[in-house]
């Protein structure tokens, strides 16, 4: 008998084991994370959990629960060899994702952590949907790429699942020469709330605004393949669009422009095409006839701006048809093409500041001694800012140095030929898994070994 119930106890403690191991690996599955750092912004908001039911594939898949309007993500840093394009893809899957503030570049979606780089987003409620993240990796030897819910722009609340997640390296196109787009928006239809009160606008391009613009993009061609002297070619196309604006952002320094995501419907359909390099849109704020006008702050153009890495530039048409800004004149303005050549130029600016170039600001001509001429306001300024031949207070010169202009923004067609990279590879059998655990322990004993604090969760950065 003695035999018998030691026998059964032994049984009885293997299996309390076994279901004790079995209850601690699904704790383990349940918060596992891999090497995926979790952040939230608000802490105590956000619930992440590996979810085993609602999956993609085999994997579990990676859940973001905002309880409340948040700002939440778990990243991961990964090698990047300068000068890349990369396209990081994964499926999500969304539950009553809302964006807090309404048409804001917000939801679940992959990003750059710290950066304002970022995909599409899926909100809402949503079956699994494909998203993908195009980037250059620029000067930068690693990233952290991050799968979030919420943004720079809005907090969300809802359910994002994650799943799937791949990375792939694609061959940048490194010639010279540049594509451009220019969108002519006919009609400019917004509900602004001014002071207070909201006011309805409705302005309209005319024939001679649409005349002007056509001149102003060919003649930028022409100024901008001279002014480097042929360190760039230009090919461009304008497309007249009928769709309005209806969204117009605001902030204070510049009062009302167009973000790139206000029009984001127009824009995507070009972004996924992969053809162009820079895009510029025109557009009315005023009309000195019916003295409708859109508080704008004393600006004619407004650049360093981009759209899923694309260079992108507003042009604003002044209120009345007599203003010579954009019109060829040879007693008064012989550099029409000025606004859109400073507003590329800023994008080249931040280019060189992004690959890690010293090169002065653009606005800073008047410190190297140029100023703005009757009529051709600073095209000397930007020859020689193009060329490297501004001369420095040191006696060095000074400028955009010439590979900026090889260095285009990566796009859907980098991704002709890509080679598949095992960045975010899910480990696959138990030694693996295993393996990730020991990585984990000896990076804990590192991280309290250096006497710094944990880093899960950590803030979420602009
Ligand atoms: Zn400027």
């Amino acid at each position: 008998m003695q035999k018998t119930s030691k026998i059964i106890g032994k049984i009885l403690s293997i299996i309390i084991s076994l279901v004790l191991i079995f209850i601690a690996y699904k704790i383990y599955s349940l918060n596992n994370f891999n090497e995926y750092i979790r952040a939230e912004y608000n802490s105590g908001l956000s619930n992440f959990s590996r979810d085993s039911r609602i999956k993609y594939s085999k994997t579990d898949s990676y859940k973001i629960e905002n309880t409340d309007y948040n700002d939440a993500m778990f990243f991961k840093t990964i090698p990047v060899v300068p000068n890349t394009s990369y396209k990081v893809s994964c499926m999500v899957k969304t539950q009553e994702v809302i964006n807090k503030e309404e048409n804001k570049d917000a939801g679940a979606h992959i990003c750059i952590n710290e950066t304002a780089q970022k995909s599409d987003n899926v909100t809402g409620t949503s079956d699994w949907t494909k998203i993908e993240f195009i980037f250059n990796s620029k000067n930068r030897e690693e990233v952290q790429i991050g799968f979030r819910l919420g943004g720079n722009y809005s907090n969300s609340k809802g359910t994002a699942w994650f799943s799937d997640i791949t990375i792939q390296a694609g061959i940048s196109n490194e010639t010279n020469n540049w594509n451009f787009l220019c969108l002519l928006f006919d009609e400019t239809k917004v509900d602004l709330n001014i002071n207070g009160t909201n006011k309805s606008f409705d302005l309209n391009l005319t024939t001679s605004d649409i005349y002007d613009m056509k001149l102003c993009i060919d003649r930028f061609k022409s100024s901008m393949q001279e002014m480097s002297k042929g360190k760039m070619k230009i090919k461009y196309d304008v497309v007249e669009v009928q769709k309005p604006i209806t969204s117009m952002s605001y902030d204070d320094t510049n009062g009302y422009y167009v973000a790139p995501y206000d029009i984001k419907d127009v824009l995507d359909e070009y972004i996924k095409e992969g053809k162009y390099d820079h895009i510029f849109i025109a557009f009315r704020t005023g009309d000195i006839n019916s003295k409708n006008e859109i508080p704008v702050n004393d600006w004619i153009g407004l650049g360093s701006m981009e759209y899923r890495n694309i260079g992108f530039s507003n042009i604003r048409l002044p209120n009345s048809d007599s203003n010579y800004i954009y019109k060829y004149d040879e007693r008064i303005n012989t550099f029409p093409e000025e606004v859109f050549v400073h507003e590329f130029l800023h994008t080249l600016e931040r280019n060189a500041e992004e690959y890690g170039y010293d090169r002065p600001e653009l606005h800073s001509y008047e410190n190297y001694g140029y100023k703005n001429q009757n009529k051709e306001g600073l095209k000397q300024w930007y020859t020689d800012y193009t060329n490297k031949q501004i001369r420095s207070s040191k006696n060095e010169l000074v400028g955009l140095p010439e590979e900026i202009f090889t260095k285009k923004p990566s796009k859907t067609t980098d991704f002709e030929y890509s080679r598949n990279l095992d960045h975010f590879k899910e480990p696959e059998n138990i030694m693996e898994e295993l393996n990730g655990i020991l990585k984990k322990i000896v990076n804990l004993f590192n991280i309290i070994g250096n006497g710094s604090k944990n880093l899960e969760n950590t803030t979420v950065g602009a």
